[in-house]
């Protein structure tokens, strides 16, 4: 994880929470070979522990020579009636938000 490849250390995003892909626009240039390609995903995990809150992290590598340019952690949650989603990556920044649980909404196709 280095602060050279990006523009902006991890920028402030609102209620912008990304559990995939890459905030490109805060991509500088990679250091390690000095080049501007599309980043790769990888080592993606996702885990849930016994409270329910899922964790999703991954890596943003360069293209080119693998450079890790920043480590990516997303989580989310249910609070009773709320569900709270948060990021925190050095290239995409970090951000929060929650939305009511909307019961009808929500429920599965073919439940009941
Ligand atoms: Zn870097
Ligand atoms: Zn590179
Ligand atoms: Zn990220």
């Amino acid at each position: 994880m280095c602060r050279d490849c990006v523009k902006e250390e991890l920028p402030d995003r609102g209620n912008m929470c990304l559990e995939n892909g890459s905030y490109l626009w805060n991509f500088e240039s990679c250091k390690g070979c000095g080049k501007k390609e599309p980043i790769i995903i990888a080592n993606r995990t996702e885990q849930e522990d016994e409270d329910e809150e899922e964790l999703v992290t991954y890596k943003h590598l360069c293209t080119i020579c693998g450079h890790v340019i920043a480590e990516h952690t997303y989580t989310f949650r249910v609070d009773d009636e709320y569900q709270e989603y948060s990021m925190t990556c050095l290239l995409c920044g970090k951000g929060s938000d929650h939305k009511r649980i909307d019961i009808e909404g929500s429920m599965p196709n073919g439940v009941c």
